[in-house]
């Protein structure tokens, strides 16, 4: 575990690009459309313009000394209309426009795949990237949610597991259909072991763990485990170590389960009374090291350096220290590096990016904030450098915005509705997002810079 240290460095803030007061109004993801702001800028930019011109003409005025009104009225006649050419024919924001062009030379986001699925209506989609299979191209596990009410009665739901296959030409893979597993029910989170990557885990909508094995010999997949809970549905997994899985639950309650013959249940820890909100996400960064994201906008680390003196499995004590709250709900939760130091980002439903840097205890003083200016926020991916964000847009359209500089660039999509997934994979040069309808879109990453 990192030592916390009280440490200040400056707050680097970006602008947003809209208005604050929009973003305080939107109360959810289906209102976040903002209209690209490049016209609005461009206005802006023609009046500066025209009160630069203003300015020159009442700097001349004041200065009493010996001027000719007339050559200054001739003058005036003569740079007018070609002040007004170049008004009615602004030119380009060159910065703008540089970093833009330099972000999609540096980073050329191809829409490559499309995966279709079988699926109710409306459903959603869940995704993982396992281990690499051919030409720096990760196995793919894919699953559709149907939208529920109440119960989960969908009992011929299936994950499937896509193989990049080489073509017999040229150095392009194909995702092929290579297995279907037959589940039960809906699963509603799905995560790869990032400590094996032929190991993944789900949880369904009726309280059970899933953990299976992908076989790189003969692309299968086996179930290793599987677990019921008395908790309901596990809106978030993750993996502290090889052999332990961390489980989230709405109610506050986080479970690690040990793998080994059997998976057994190691510990049980409840969020205490006072933070009263759901849990919604949640992230390991290590053993007995945890950070939660709350449905009220609040983010907190969980740890522990001693240990467990109590017997009782279900009452693991931890230490909570707040975060930085949001204001909206937190939607996502992200490990990553920026300048070689270990940062976790967390994301609301208004766009807003917290880069909490895990050694700081006085958060306040110790922070980037970033606001997204992104139409839509359930749900980020980030490069591993923690530079680049991708987004996914609706009808399957992909934004990504570079950190480092406010540039952002635009994939077009090609199919139809909004998606809510978003997933990067390990070596940064895969993307899959979805559900758009019963499609999945991927996305190929080249990165002309360094490693990504
Ligand atoms: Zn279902």
């Amino acid at each position: 575990m990192d030592v916390l240290s009280i440490y200040s460095s400056p707050v680097i803030e970006f602008t947003a690009t809209q208005p604050l007061e929009r973003q305080n109004a939107l109360v959810d993801n289906c209102t976040g459309t903002d209209p690209p702001p490049a016209n609005a800028d461009k206005l802006t930019e023609t009046h500066t313009k025209k009160q630069v011109a203003t300015q020159t003409e009442h700097i001349c005025s004041s200065e009493s000394a010996d001027y000719d009104e007339r050559a200054l009225a001739k003058w005036l006649r003569q740079i007018y209309p070609l002040v007004e050419l170049e008004l009615s024919q602004p030119t380009p924001l060159m910065d703008e426009q540089c970093s833009e062009c330099s972000l999609q030379e540096q980073l050329q986001v191809h829409t490559y795949q499309k995966l279709s699925l079988h699926s109710m209506e409306n459903s959603q989609g869940l995704a993982s990237w396992l281990c690499v299979h051919t030409n720096n191209a990760p196995v793919l596990v894919v699953t559709t949610v149907a939208p529920h009410d109440d119960w989960c009665e969908h009992v011929e739901q299936q994950l499937q597991l896509y193989v990049p296959e080489r073509m017999s030409q040229g150095s392009y893979v194909v995702y092929t259909l290579s297995k279907s597993v037959p589940l039960k029910s809906c699963l509603r989170s799905l995560t790869t072991n990032g400590f094996n990557k032929n190991i993944f885990a789900g949880a369904s909508m009726d309280g059970e763990l899933f953990v299976w094995t992908y076989e790189q010999a003969t692309m299968d997949v086996q179930q290793l485990h599987n677990v019921s809970t008395a908790q309901g549905a596990a809106v978030a997994l993750d993996w502290s170590t090889e052999q332990q899985l961390l489980v989230g639950y709405t109610n506050g309650v986080v479970q690690q389960w040990q793998l080994g013959q059997q998976m057994t249940l190691e510990w049980q820890y409840t969020l205490p009374a006072t933070v009263a909100a759901e849990l919604t996400t949640m992230l390991s960064l290590g053993l007995d090291d945890l950070v939660l994201g709350t449905n009220d906008g609040g983010v907190y680390r969980c740890w522990s350096t001693a240990p467990q003196v109590s017997t009782d499995k279900t009452n693991k004590q931890f230490q909570l220290l707040p975060l930085r709250r949001h204001r909206f709900m937190v939607s996502s939760l992200l490990r990553t590096q920026l300048n070689g130091q270990q940062l976790v980002i967390s994301c609301d439903l208004s766009g807003q990016a917290y880069y909490h840097d895990m050694r700081h205890e006085d958060e306040d003083t110790a922070q980037l904030i970033v606001q997204i200016p992104l139409p839509f926020k359930n749900s980020i991916a980030c490069s591993r450098d923690g530079n680049i964000i991708y987004c996914p847009s609706s009808d399957g359209a992909l934004e990504y915005y570079r950190v480092g500089d406010g540039a952002q660039a635009h994939v077009k999509g090609v199919l139809r509705g909004r998606g809510n997934l978003i997933r990067l994979s390990d070596n940064g040069c895969w993307l899959i997002t979805g559900l758009y309808g019963n499609e999945f879109q991927i996305f190929y990453i080249e990165n002309n810079l360094a490693a990504n």
